[in-house]
């Protein structure tokens, strides 16, 4: 009988440390590291991208929204470096064709890498604008308009709050 007990003991023990051992797991970071050759898609649900992101930086990049001008933090400035997806890290634009666009947002003539940003015919509000996305999440960015300089003639109208910077 007693042995019986002990061994209904030991064996609940062991369901225990079983569960523990399983219930510990720990759900690693879900940060990408940005390599060009990864074209795979990132795709997440509503909740994961708010529990990510900013109220700010989830109603512009998931509800397509629009910062103020000249209140962002990359509207004037000038590092060195490369701005980065803030949903899912894909290289975007480079600080080399940053320029002064006097619009109060971060203004480039050309992509980083063209496949990263893709762009989408956009007739809200009764304009027909561009819209330019991040090509690995679908973060909305900004808008493409054909009134900046050389080389390519294109205006890539930014918010800020999409972006994040890394200096080199
Ligand atoms: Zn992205």
């Amino acid at each position: 009988m007693r042995l019986g007990i002990l061994i209904a003991a030991i064996a609940l023990g062991t369901i225990a440390v079983a569960a523990c051992g399983s219930g510990s797991t720990t759900v690693g970071s879900t940060e990408r590291i940005w390599d060009p050759d990864d074209s795979t898609k990132v795709v997440k649900t509503d909740d994961e991208w708010r529990t990510q992101l900013s109220e700010e930086e989830y109603h512009v990049t998931r509800e397509k929204g629009t910062e103020r001008a000249f209140t962002g933090r990359y509207w004037d400035h000038h590092e060195h470096g490369n701005y980065h997806c803030v949903c899912c890290d894909n290289l975007l634009f480079t600080s080399d064709t940053k320029f002064e666009s006097g619009t109060g947002w971060p203004s480039f003539y050309q992509p980083a890498v063209a496949s990263n940003v893709g762009e989408v015919s956009d007739r809200s509000f009764g304009w027909n604008r561009t819209e330019v996305i991040c090509n690995r999440c679908d973060a909305h960015l900004g808008h493409v308009f054909d009134d900046g300089p050389n080389p390519t003639g294109l205006r890539y109208c930014i918010n800020s709050v999409s972006l994040t910077f890394k200096k080199e």
